[in-house]
């Protein structure tokens, strides 16, 4: 996969140099052209005029007061209207050739950006199915082979059920990614008790990691909206994993939910990496991850926060994501009770 980002820069550049070619071309032959009109025009008038100042003189005039003349004046008045068309045109021209050019690039520029993460995301999701694939086929073989006590196999079952749900997210991450691409795609609304929700998941998951980073939460009782129950329990599960994903083994992770008669409100803050301030509009496109696959250390697909956002919107919601002090970040959401 890395080839293709490779033979992608290799095609990029070749194009780049075509295209910056053809862009020179068009623009200096437009320069000559509009350079040979201009003279033209000059020539013409140059050459009527001394034509009308003979014919001036043979009619008696005064030749020297050829230029005071009426024909002059309206012969000037022509030549200029002339140039000053030339000159219009020309900026008119050269201004669509240059937004034309500049809307290719652009375009050109977003395609191989889409290109590259989806790349990018066929490579993680290859590595995010293959890994826990293995390390249940290995738990599995060693169950087989070996005559383990009940403690041991318990363990065993715990690693693997820790894979299996890992599995269970990304699949239901790509199917739902998938489904709010699609043009038919609707929430399943129902009067659903959103602290009851967040309460199951935080502890779901504090539990998967427990030993690792510290958990706090301030989560109010009998919050109620009126949403999707499959989709938000993903919308928490993304900002929850990530939060663990970007924080360091003793990060802190504090999960609030609160609410008044109007909104619901759900914050995510951790102690961890922290997203830089022109990353933050860019998080939530889909399939974007933040720097390189050289720099990253974490796997991930680039879909959670895509689908995260989406959720919240379709739910009349708004997403924020602000700095934690001193360091980490702050996912806040807050979604209108009776949407
Ligand atoms: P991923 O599968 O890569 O985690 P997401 O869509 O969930 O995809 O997130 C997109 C990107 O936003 C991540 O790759 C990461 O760079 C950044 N990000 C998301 N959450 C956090 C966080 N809590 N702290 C720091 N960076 C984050």
């Amino acid at each position: 996969m890395k080839n293709i980002n490779t033979m992608l820069s290799r095609s990029k550049s070749k194009y780049w140099l075509f295209f910056h070619i053809v862009f020179i071309y068009i623009a200096s032959s437009f320069i000559w052209w509009s350079y040979l009109l201009h003279k033209n025009n000059r020539e013409n008038f140059n050459e009527v005029i001394s034509r009308e100042r003979t014919v001036y003189g043979q009619n008696g005039g005064l030749m020297s007061r050829f230029e005071q003349s009426n024909v002059y004046t309206k012969l000037q008045a022509d030549f200029q209207r002339t140039e000053l068309m030339l000159y219009g045109e020309g900026l008119v021209f050269i201004g669509l050739i240059t937004l034309g050019f500049w809307r290719i690039r652009k375009t050109f520029r977003e395609e191989i950006a889409m290109t590259r993460q989806q790349n990018n995301f066929l490579l993680s999701i290859t590595h995010e199915l293959k890994s826990p694939l293995a390390s249940l086929k290995l738990t599995m073989q060693t169950i087989q082979k070996r005559q383990l006590d009940a403690e041991h196999i318990k363990s065993m079952a715990d690693m693997s059920m820790d894979d299996i749900e890992r599995l269970e997210l990304l699949v239901e991450n790509i199917l739902l990614a998938s489904k709010i691409e699609s043009a038919n795609f609707s929430l399943n609304r129902e009067l659903m008790d959103l602290s009851t929700i967040t309460a199951t998941i935080y502890d779901k998951i504090k539990i998967k990691h427990k030993g690792q980073l510290i958990f706090i939460n301030d989560i109010e009782k009998d919050i109620y909206i009126y949403g999707d129950r499959f989709s938000f329990a993903s919308v928490i599960y993304n900002l929850i994993e990530n939060a663990i994903k970007y924080s360091s083994s003793d990060g802190e992770i504090n999960v609030t939910l609160s609410g008044d008669e109007h909104n619901a409100f759900l914050s995510v803050t951790d102690t961890g990496i922290g997203i830089p301030v022109n990353e933050k509009s860019r998080i939530f496109d889909r399939f974007y991850r933040i720097g390189t696959e050289e720099t990253r250390k974490t796997k991930g697909t680039g879909l959670g926060l895509f689908i995260v956002k989406h959720v919240v919107e379709m739910h009349k919601g708004s997403i924020q994501v602000k700095n934690n002090s001193p360091k980490g970040s702050i996912f806040e959401v807050s979604i209108p009770v009776g949407a």
